[in-house]
C-alpha cells in the first residue's frame, strides 16, 4: 500500500467508459493511480509525495477496468440537498433560508416528499404555520421537485470543483 501523507480534496472517478462514477478522497484516488487501477485525466494543484514516488494531485481520475454499479435512481431527501437544490433561498420570498418548510402542511396530509419540501425563512415559515398556500394567496416561484441529472447523482449536494464540469454536463465556469 503506498504511503500517502493525509491530504485534503477530492477528485472524481470516472469509470472506463469516461462515465462519472463518484467522488473520492484525493488520497483514495492517489491509491488507486498508483496501485495502476486508474490513470490520471486531470492533474489538480501540487504535488503528493510517497516514500517512492511522487505524482500530481489527482482532480479526475479513469479506472482502467470497467465497474458495474447499481446507480441509486434518487436523491436522497435532507437538508443539506433541500439547500443546494432551492440556492439556499426561500421558496416564498426569495431572502436567505434557514429552514425546511412542508408546503402542504403535514398535520394537513403532507408529505416528507421532494415535491412538498422547500428552503424557507424562518419569518415566511413560521407566517405559513399550519396553512396551506391557497388559504394565504401565496405562490411558489417554482414547482418543487426531486432533482436529477448526472451533477447530482454523482455530486448530491456537494459543489463542483470547476475542473470537473466538463465531465459532469454542468455549464463551464468562466
Ligand atoms: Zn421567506
Amino acid at each position: 500500500m503506498p504511503d500517502i501523507r493525509p491530504t485534503v480534496g477530492t477528485t472524481l472517478v470516472l469509470n472506463a467508459t469516461y462515465e462519472p462514477l463518484c467522488v473520492v478522497s484525493v488520497r483514495r484516488a492517489a491509491i488507486l493511480v498508483l496501485s495502476a487501477k486508474a490513470v490520471c485525466v486531470t492533474d489538480g494543484d501540487g504535488v503528493l509525495h510517497s516514500i517512492r514516488s511522487q505524482l500530481p494531485v489527482p482532480s479526475v481520475v479513469r479506472l482502467i477496468r470497467y465497474v458495474r454499479v447499481p446507480y441509486r435512481t434518487h436523491v436522497v431527501l435532507s437538508r443539506r440537498a433541500i439547500f443546494a437544490r432551492d440556492g439556499s433561498r426561500c421558496a416564498y420570498c426569495r431572502g436567505p433560508a434557514e429552514t425546511i418548510d412542508h408546503v402542504l402542511p403535514r398535520s394537513r396530509g403532507g408529505a416528507h416528499v421532494w415535491d412538498n419540501v422547500v428552503a424557507a425563512c424562518a419569518k415566511c415559515n413560521h407566517t405559513k404555520g399550519d396553512r396551506t398556500l391557497a388559504e394565504l394567496g401565496w405562490r411558489l416561484h417554482a414547482a418543487p421537485s426531486a432533482p436529477k441529472g448526472t451533477a447530482w447523482r454523482v455530486l448530491g449536494h456537494r459543489a463542483a470543483d470547476p475542473r470537473w464540469t466538463g465531465w459532469l454536463g454542468l455549464p463551464e465556469v468562466a
